[in-house]
């Protein structure tokens, strides 16, 4: 028997903070699936709901259960919920779409103008439960971990960043060690990337980019530009992966891909960017592809593979395992950037 009441966190109120609270468990619609969550992992966009920034005030309506990323059982599933049985050990594409709009039905769900985001919109996975409409269930195998099947969906931005593109044999720059840009380097890495260069100003992620395969881990407070350029006999990387939102990065990437290269951009900038766009992209003939969600569900397909092969290991990147009564310790961590994903266990 599911019990009526649950612990989640809750972000009660606009302004900094968020609480540990008893709340109804959420009611399941006839199209959708509800999860005993068995893991949760944290997003850079729950440490943004949590400190509450400008992007939180202006889209989070609390009070909200929030947290997205997450693993877990179905306990019920609705009588109209196609795909998904009780018992099926799911994870989850966190971006509702429409369906109907143009972008879903030319195959481009991913940029879908009438999303809902689990943990944004609606209530979130920071819980003993949530509730998906059923078409967002992903069904993973048995024998996955339920950690690791928690950040498959970070894993998703990664491999969507990574091969939106050639990158086999390729040269990779990765500028942004956050857990989706360490998941860039090993996606690059077994993926078969000729070298990969990551970049970073936390000595403890420039460490966590070598465990999982990065060829040279570099402090992106020096000379970062030149050394990749001279590592790569003064020509630039095929490929550079932007992950970080930092306005020095995004002025390095243009500069680091070779004329004809591809720069992918996951990371956001906190505010507009001035680009040199005739010097910095048209006459380097460069490819510039920003990156949102996955595709749905390519993506996920890629992930699944990609995991199956045994080439890819995230294992290491997961630094932290943490009650969610503990969320504290976690938003620290993710403040003070020594973490790389953090997992909390309802
Ligand atoms: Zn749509």
């Amino acid at each position: 028997m599911t019990p009526k009441k649950m612990k989640a966190l809750v972000k009660v109120r606009p302004g900094p903070g968020a609480e540990l609270a008893e709340v109804d468990v959420p009611a399941a619609g006839p199209a959708d699936v509800l999860v005993k969550v068995r893991a949760c992992s944290i997003c850079g966009t729950d440490y943004h709901i949590y400190s509450w920034d400008q992007w939180s005030a202006g889209r989070v309506k609390p009070p909200l259960v929030f947290g997205h990323e997450f693993s877990g059982e179905v306990v019920t599933a609705g009588p109209a919920a196609k795909g998904v049985k009780v018992g099926d050990f799911v994870s989850a594409e966190t971006h509702i779409a429409c369906g109907t709009c143009f972008l879903c039905r030319t195959g481009q769900a991913h940029v879908c103008q009438n999303v809902a985001i689990i943990g944004v919109d609606r209530p979130g996975a920071f819980a003993e439960y949530v509730a998906i409409p059923a078409e967002n269930a992903w069904q993973n195998p048995s024998d996955m971990s339920p950690e690791v099947a928690s950040i498959q969906e970070p894993l998703g931005n990664a491999v969507h960043t990574t091969l939106s593109g050639d990158v086999a044999g390729r040269t990779v720059a990765v500028l942004g060690c956050g857990p989706i840009g360490l998941m860039a380097v090993a996606v690059a890495r077994a993926a078969g990337a000729a070298a990969v260069y990551a970049t970073d100003v936390s000595p403890y992620r420039l460490d966590l980019a070598r465990a999982v395969g990065a060829t040279r881990a570099i402090d992106a407070r020096g000379d970062a530009q030149a050394e990749i350029i001279n590592a790569t006999s003064g020509l630039g990387v095929d490929v550079v992966l932007e992950m970080s939102g930092s306005p020095l990065a995004l002025k390095q990437a243009w500069r680091l891909a070779r004329f004809g290269g591809r720069v992918s951009i996951l990371g956001i900038p906190s505010r507009p960017v001035e680009v040199d766009l005739a010097n910095d992209i048209v006459f380097r003939g460069l490819t510039v592809h920003g990156i949102t969600g996955r595709r749905m569900y390519d993506t996920w397909h890629q992930v699944r593979g990609l995991l199956s092969s045994g080439r890819l290991d995230v294992t290491p990147l997961i630094t932290h395992r943490l009650r969610l009564e503990d969320f504290e310790a976690g938003m620290t961590l993710m403040a003070a950037g020594q973490c790389g994903k953090i997992v909390m266990y309802p």
